[in-house]
């Protein structure tokens, strides 16, 4: 019993189910037979090894390019009680030896290694330890078709023939059918079977927006950061000098934002990168250097300030905000200039052909005009059924209209001007604009100057995108960026071919249905955030990150359930044995205090408290006594309770006989609504609180 799958999940990983595959792949890891796992980021890849290793005797490898992850994800598993320990490059030859010891000694069930140590090792130390499973996370890695090709990962295609006795898993978020393929046969893996859980992130919302200029987009942006005070963020740029810049403009704002990228001195990023971990910075903005290596799960929201180069990696880097499954926001920003950036890039990366058609897919998932997330999913072979309501098309689709005028003005302009050049160039002489460059040329003697003037630059552009998507232009990147026209333009100029385009939208997108600010308004705040200063504490003493002592979703539900025995502290998700060992004391005796001195005091009506005391057996004139009141008051609290149903013997209080007195007149005085009319009519011979007493035997008779 103690070490099935489902008992490690929850006395170790403090979780009480599997999600989608992981039984089944854990099993099947356990059965050894070789495994190829693709769960999108969060998706919860590192427990289908994790357990497998506790459960078998010997030591787990665990292949990870990530070295700063590689030591996070040892630290994690360490505060769960777990033998786990890493060995890299970085390391001195004093500290493998330590390692290689432990392994030896048998105190070690994970060992994380780089592809390079691995390789280095592998006939060496690694033939003297019991090596039980091999797991190869990032597994896309090994794939010329990925779009993170390591050369050193293709190596370890001879690992299958030399540990040919033990399972092997291979790990990742991203793989198209192709890497996919590639994957199993690099690695060599044997019938192996596939598990492909779902990439649909449904909390993530999605939003394009292009050909923004650069002044309305910082206002966008702090506009939206302003709408979430304290959530943190990511801002991805393509260049260095760009995150700086945004840095700098969002500081202007008073925004607690800093930048982050490969060219800073690693203390610097280190640093930025803990402040953020821990919440004490609110926002990074930076290239894709950064996130690899962290697991924050309450990441609220990412922007792209230019588009991507392929899919694989945008979907990667959104797949940051929202770990914790809460909603979460994410908006891709690009324009023109990034395509031909990146295809730059492309040219001089030595295998153009895949990362072009890469980036070609990303653009055109950019510019699509139909539900984005079903196109996304498209892409990792996945079908959605319906629109999904969360995307900027969703929310606010496209209008179509006959665009075939508007495409024959453009490319006849761009035939006259003997397709020599650029977009700019060509909206500027269809809009009839007057500058040098047009004088100078004397582009204002052609016959289509000034024939698009009703159109302003902002939709000039944005048909001239939506030409070059439907094919009936195309950039000559060789020739200075200049625009030529396709067959498929010629067909529109000449033969009248018809052209569907879409109304461009000024991009300030119609604000969303459902608020997505989660941090407000709970209850709970105040202990949230005692918590997470707890946590913190507990992370500087120890010198982890936050998120290894709990991460938000714990400390969440810590907040809304306020545990105070170590039993209900381990129903909190997140939270296994040793966790409760580590903090639990700590942590539930926080709460324990914020109860104490935060339990509304309830006010117990005064009539309740008379009950409770004449339970208790104390007359009225006692009760009136310790209450400090007038005894009438007391037994006006008797019939109310009386007349409430509760328990009391009424007729201790008042006699049978006053209330066949007041049975006769009750109907003719009690419109009254007061005492006075039944003391005069009783010739003031019957005490008030016994008319009182007498007016609720009747009412609530009446209503039986
Ligand atoms: P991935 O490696 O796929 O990005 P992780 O393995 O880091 O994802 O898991 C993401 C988060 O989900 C981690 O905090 C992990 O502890 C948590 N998690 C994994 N499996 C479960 C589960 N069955 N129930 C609850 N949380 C889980
Ligand atoms: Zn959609």
């Amino acid at each position: 019993m103690e070490n099935t799958p489902l008992h490690i999940l929850s006395s170790t990983f403090g979780y009480d189910a599997f999600r989608n595959h992981q039984e089944t792949i854990i099993n099947r890891v356990l059965d050894k037979r070789d495994t190829l796992v693709l769960m999108p980021t969060g998706g919860g890849k590192s427990i289908c090894y994790q357990i497998p290793a506790l459960i078998f005797d010997g030591v787990t490898i665990v292949v990870s390019p990530l070295i700063s992850l590689m030591k996070d994800q040892v630290q994690a598993l360490q505060a769960n009680g777990i033998d786990a320990d890493y060995a890299n490059s970085s390391m001195t030859p004093l500290e493998e030896e330590a390692v290689l010891s432990k392994a030896m000694r048998g105190k070690l069930k994970l060992l994380y290694l780089s592809p390079e140590k691995l390789l280095s090792v592998r006939d060496t130390w690694l033939t003297s330890i019991p090596v039980s499973l091999i797991a190869i996370d990032e597994a896309h890695c090994i794939s010329m078709w990925g779009h993170d090709f390591r050369p050193e990962y293709t190596q370890m295609a001879a690992l299958r023939k030399q540990f040919s006795e033990i399972p092997f898993i291979a790990l990742t978020a991203t793989a198209d059918k192709l890497t996919r393929k590639d994957i199993i046969e690099q690695l060599g893996l044997l019938e192996a079977e596939t598990f492909i859980s779902s990439f649909d992130r449904k909390n993530l919302s999605l939003d394009i927006r292009a050909q923004i200029p650069k002044k309305d987009r910082i206002k966008q942006i702090v506009r939206f950061i302003e709408e979430r005070k304290n959530e943190s963020g990511i801002i991805y740029c393509l260049s260095r000098k760009n995150t700086e810049e945004i840095a700098g403009d969002l500081q202007s704002f008073g925004i607690h934002a800093s930048y982050y990228h490969a060219g800073m001195n690693p203390q610097k990023r280190e640093q930025i990168q803990e402040q953020f971990i821990n919440d004490d910075l609110q926002i990074i903005v930076a290239t894709i250097a950064f996130g690899m290596g962290i697991d924050k799960s309450n990441v609220r929201w990412v922007i792209h300030n230019n588009l991507p180069k392929n899919i694989e990696g945008y979907y990667q880097e959104i797949g940051r905000a929202g770990r914790d499954g809460l909603p979460s926001d994410t908006i891709l920003y690009f324009n023109y200039k990034d395509v031909i950036l990146l295809k730059q890039f492309a040219d001089q990366s030595g295998q153009s052909n895949v990362q072009l058609e890469k980036l070609k897919r990303m653009q055109q998932f950019a510019e699509a005009t139909s539900c984005r997330r079903k196109i996304l999913l498209a892409y990792f072979g996945e079908h959605l059924e319906e629109n999904c309501g969360n995307c900027d098309i969703c929310l606010n689709p496209p209008t179509f209209i006959d665009g075939t005028i508007i495409a024959q003005k453009a490319l006849s302009g761009l035939v006259r001007l003997k397709e020599k050049v650029g977009m700019n160039m060509l909206i500027n002489v269809l809009r009839g604009s007057q500058n040098a460059e047009i004088h100078a040329m004397g582009y204002y003697t052609i016959k289509t100057y000034g024939q698009g003037k009703e159109h302003s630059f902002f939709d000039w552009q944005n048909y001239m995108i939506q030409l070059l998507n439907i094919g009936a232009m195309e950039i000559a990147y060789q020739e200075g960026n200049s625009l030529k026209v396709t067959p498929f333009g010629w067909d529109i100029l000449k033969n009248g071919n018809k052209v569907s385009l879409t109304i461009p939208q000024k991009i300030e997108p119609k604000k969303k249905a459902k608020k997505t600010a989660v941090n407000t308004g709970n209850t709970n705040q105040d202990l949230f955030q005692k918590l997470r200063q707890l946590r913190q504490k507990i992370a500087r003493e120890e010198n982890v990150p936050a998120y290894i002592i709990f991460n938000d979703k714990s400390l969440k539900e810590m907040a809304s359930e306020m545990p105070v025995t170590d039993n209900a502290f381990l129903t909190i998700s997140g939270v296994g044995n040793q966790k409760l060992e580590s903090f639990g004391d700590e942590f539930i005796s926080l709460i324990k205090t914020h109860k104490e001195t935060n339990t509304p005091k309830v006010k117990i009506p005064a009539y309740i408290e008379t009950y409770n005391l004449h339970k208790q057996g104390l007359t009225p004139q006692q009760i009136a006594e310790q209450r400090n009141v007038q005894v009438t008051t007391i037994y006006s609290h008797i019939a109310q309770c009386y007349e409430e149903e509760k328990d009391i013997n009424i007729y201790d209080f008042v006699s049978e006989e006053v209330v066949n007195q007041i049975k006769p007149i009750y109907s003719d005085l009690i419109t009254e609504g007061k005492l006075k009319p039944f003391f005069e009519a009783l010739n003031e011979e019957v005490p008030y609180h016994e008319i009182r007493l007498a007016l609720a035997v009747i009412k609530r008779r009446a209503v039986l």
